[in-house]
């Protein structure tokens, strides 16, 4: 090991010229002489370091020669690699070559094994308050060929400035591979939108050039069915459903079923939606459900069609032509949660103390929760009215109305002759009349009898009827059409 700070080290050089060339040497060894020795010693010792890292150690070398000896794959080319290089060091004697050790960053290079350019593709997300050039000037990239991209980009048709929080850059750079300093960005991809995509390459000359690519978005209709486990959501989502596309369905459903009480283990979900793909068979939005089934128990299924009517409304019928999103909704509350607390029937009235029939249900919650229109109708009264305390009805068609009892308050503007849409808010909860603490008493009058609200399908009107019923028709057996290919291939 002597040898090699002997000849590696430039000032050891020195110091050999120095012993050399004077006669007396034993005078100059003491004092002068030592203090260049041990520096001698620091310095060749700090170069082993540098220098050792393209040596291997005994233990590894031994290592090799045992596989090579056992006659597996010895990494025969690295051995030479460093065989060859070695000498080269080992014999640089004269000053100039051996100059270059005193960069050791230059010895690296010169080596070569270490540093190498690497291309690396990155996603940098845009954060509040980032702009595209401090975004690139974060990355390594200096401030002129930053503003020079930019410059670029607006040329193509994009203005930095117009950068969103959330937006997704993608570049792809060359790093040096030990120091991680990045020597280029090559490419910078910014997708506004789904539509078009603008990126920026290097040309001949280095300069950045950018180019907007138009995207063509496909549109593609998938089909996706399973068996319900525990919970609706969380099977669609295992399935693979998207999260927006799960709300949807269930809001579609919410008229129709009671996802607390109706959906068991077992039962089955089938949807199809309608989406967009990027020519790179990404998908970019998932759009609307044009059919959603649920078969409930051996017999119950509902199947609910997407159908535009001749008045431009959206809504979802089943397979006859009946408006689903019209049925009165069985919960009108904006306290989802809310539980029942009393049902409808005979019992004995907790402050009557006498069997009376209790003509509707009852929902717990907190004091002011929203109450919901039904269904929609013309507000029929909305007056105190005794036990019921503040009290509205509203008159949905000639077969049906809806109760809505011990409200803290009306909503404005809600009084008797007052048309209200569905999911309209028409009142508060509260514990006003006979009571004994903040609830709902809901009720649903069908031609002047109240009946349970959980066990009547009550729709409520708007059915297709005539040319938007045979259009509507046709569409069912597209759909089903569609729906059944999706399923076999899906089946295969
Ligand atoms: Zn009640």
């Amino acid at each position: 090991m002597s040898s090699l700070f002997d000849f590696a080290s430039p000032n050891n050089v020195n110091v050999q010229d120095d012993w050399f060339d004077d006669n007396s040497r034993r005078k100059r060894i003491s004092g002068q002489g030592i203090m260049l020795f041990l520096y001698s010693i620091v310095v060749g010792f700090a170069l082993i370091l540098v220098i050792g890292k393209n040596f291997e150690t005994p233990e590894q070398m031994l290592a090799e020669e045992q596989l090579a000896a056992e006659g597996k794959r010895a990494n025969e080319e690295q051995l030479a690699v460093t065989n060859m290089t070695l000498p080269e060091v080992f014999e640089a004697e004269n000053s100039e070559e051996v100059e270059t050790f005193d960069n050791p960053s230059v010895e690296w290079t010169v080596q070569g094994e270490e540093s190498q350019p690497e291309v690396k593709d990155d996603v940098l997300v845009v954060e509040k308050g980032d702009h595209f050039i401090g975004i690139l000037q974060k990355l390594g990239m200096e401030y002129n060929e930053a503003s020079q991209a930019a410059a670029a980009l607006k040329k193509a048709g994009y203005d930095v400035r117009s950068l969103q929080a959330g937006q997704k850059i993608n570049i792809t750079k060359t790093v040096d591979v030990p120091f991680g300093e990045l020597l280029s960005v090559d490419k910078i991809v910014i997708e506004p939108s789904a539509s078009v995509k603008y990126i920026v390459t290097r040309n001949e000359d280095e300069k950045y050039v950018a180019e907007a690519e138009q995207q063509e978005l496909k549109n593609e209709n998938k089909t996706i069915s399973g068996t319900i486990r525990n919970s609706l959501a969380a099977t669609m989502r295992n399935a693979g459903v998207p999260q927006t596309v799960v709300s949807n369905f269930a809001n579609i459903f919410t008229y129709k079923v009671n996802f607390r009480s109706d959906i068991k283990a077992g039962d089955t979900f089938r949807v199809m939606y309608d989406r967009k793909m990027a020519p790179d068979g990404r998908v970019v939005k998932n759009g609307n459900i044009l059919y959603a089934e649920l078969n409930l128990g051996k017999k119950n299924k509902i199947a609910l069609y997407r159908y535009k009517d001749s008045s431009g409304n959206i809504d979802y019928y089943d397979e006859k032509g009946m408006a689903l999103k019209r049925a009165l909704v069985r919960k009108p509350l904006e306290f989802s949660s809310a539980r029942i607390s009393s049902h409808f029937g005979w019992r004995r009235h907790p402050i009557l103390k006498q069997r009376i029939l209790h003509s509707g249900v009852d929902y717990a919650a907190p004091m002011g929760s929203r109450i919901y229109a039904s269904g929609d109708g013309v507000v029929q009264r909305a007056q105190w009215a005794g036990g019921y305390g503040r009290y509205v009805v509203i008159r949905h068609n000639s077969e049906y109305s809806t109760g809505y009892a011990h409200m803290s308050g009306f909503a404005r503007g809600i009084r008797p002759g007052v048309r209200v849409k569905q999911g309209q808010v028409i009142g508060y909860v509260g514990s006003t009349g006979r009571s004994t603490g903040p609830h709902l008493h809901f009720e649903i009058i069908k031609n002047g009898k109240k009946v349970d609200p959980l066990k009547i399908k009550a729709a409520t009107g708007a059915n297709l009827a005539g040319a938007d019923l045979r259009k509507f028709k046709q569409e069912v057996a597209r759909i089903v059409a569609m729906v059944e290919k999706d399923s076999k291939f899906a089946a295969k």
